[in-house]
């Protein structure tokens, strides 16, 4: 079997250093040909010793011993373009990997996308970025992954509805008193997941919830009303998919972004692995299922209507999103500063002009200019 050279850029990230694991395991198939990191020069370096890649690049170089790697945010997209690479995993967080998915998909690569972001920021460009270069985005969130791996081999006229899982993040059950007086620690407190802090953060606000209906909006064409979203806190149901006679069909394994991230790589095929913990259906019981407390966690609904107007307000909210998240975490900001920053932005710039990628990347400038004001930061 040929083996394919695969671009991973945030590699030192979780999902980054989750793939590369997935990649060593599977080195018949898979070969690391390019790692990019924004910083953690350190973490980089070793794994260039393990991987051996022909291109590296730190965003934010600082170290004069780093001979011959590349530097700078253009060293993204040189990555994401290679001719040695047939796969780009995109597992950069936020909205600073839109461009090197757009050049990844006009140079016909195979995106396996774990930045949800770029979708959010810019799906319909992207969407087009992809039939112009004949490129294609498989999915790295385990929802998407496991809606893809249920409609596989199915006509998309065949779905009816998909319902995306939550887990509730760590403050499901919270009443809004104790909500008002989270602290940076209890949010980075996940009881499923362990993640970069952004998603995290996101968990607990539930924003990472309406990203992912955006995200499933755009990958796979389905109309708002037609993806649901449900509580299920054991996270081994990763996502459902109700056809047009009736039938639901799920996906499900122990919580593990291994399986993903490889589905992601060997779509529509599977590869033998065995870095999944066996599914064991006694031991994982019970699994239980509830609605979103909506009017617990106003960032959810903020983002679905967001992403049912359309135009700029996807991206507006992502950056609102994004700039709240990092005060928060930096302790500049409460907790339910979040919302309030989301709904403030969408309401002064969710109608600007959204027509191109300059356009898009303007209102995310412009909206997290708005954030820093509204808190004197
Ligand atoms: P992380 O913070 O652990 O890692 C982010 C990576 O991106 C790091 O390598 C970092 O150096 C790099 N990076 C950060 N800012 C950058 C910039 N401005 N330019 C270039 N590189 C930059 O994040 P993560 O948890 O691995 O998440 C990555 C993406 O995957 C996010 O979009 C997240 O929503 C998505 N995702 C993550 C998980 C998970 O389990 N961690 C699950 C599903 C989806
Ligand atoms: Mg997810």
């Amino acid at each position: 079997m040929k083996q394919q050279g695969v671009s991973v850029l945030g590699s030192t990230g979780s999902i980054g250093t989750t793939a590369l694991r997935v990649i060593a395991r599977q080195h018949d198939r898979f070969r690391v040909v390019a790692l990019t990191a924004h910083s953690n020069a350190a973490l980089l370096r070793e794994q260039v010793r393990d991987h051996r890649p022909s291109y590296v690049g730190l965003v934010n170089c600082v170290d004069e011993q780093a001979d011959g790697w590349n530097r700078g945010a253009e060293c993204l997209v040189e990555a994401a373009t290679r001719d040695d690479a047939d796969i780009v995993l995109n597992a950069i967080v936020g909205a600073a990997g839109l461009d090197a998915t757009l050049a990844a998909l006009r140079a016909g690569k195979r995106v396996a996308l774990a930045n949800k972001e770029t979708l959010v920021v810019a799906g319909e460009l992207v969407a087009k970025a992809a039939a112009e270069g004949r490129g294609e985005i498989v999915p790295v969130d385990s929802e998407h992954s496991a809606i893809l791996q249920c409609i596989t081999g199915h006509d998309r006229a065949e779905v009816k509805r998909v319902i995306l899982t939550a887990s509730g993040g760590p403050f499901r059950g919270w009443s809004e008193d104790r909500l008002a007086a989270a602290t940076v620690d209890d949010a980075l407190h996940h009881p499923t997941w362990t993640m970069g802090r952004k998603i995290t953060i996101d968990s607990a606000t539930l924003a990472n919830k309406a990203l992912e209906v955006i995200e499933a909006h755009f990958l796979f064409g389905l109309p708002y009303d037609s993806i649901e979203v449900v509580v299920h806190p054991q996270s081994v149901v990763h996502s459902f998919v109700e056809f047009v006679d009736g039938s639901v069909v799920a996906q499900m394994s122990v919580p593990s972004m291994e399986l993903p991230v490889l589905y992601a790589l060997t779509h529509p095929e599977r590869a033998s692995d065995d870095g999944v913990p066996a599914f064991d259906p006694v031991a994982l019981s019970p699994m239980t299922f509830e609605p979103v407390a909506q009017e617990r966690f106003p960032a959810f609904r903020l983002g679905i209507d967001a992403g049912r107007r359309g135009g700029a307000a996807p991206a507006v909210f992502n950056a609102a999103n994004e700039e709240a998240v990092s005060l928060f975490l930096a302790g500049s900001i409460e907790f339910a500063d979040i919302p309030a920053a989301i709904e403030s932005a969408l309401k002064k710039l969710g109608g600007l002009p959204s027509e191109s990628r300059e356009d898009l990347l303007d209102a995310d400038s412009k909206t997290r200019r708005h954030v820093r004001e509204l808190f004197e930061c």
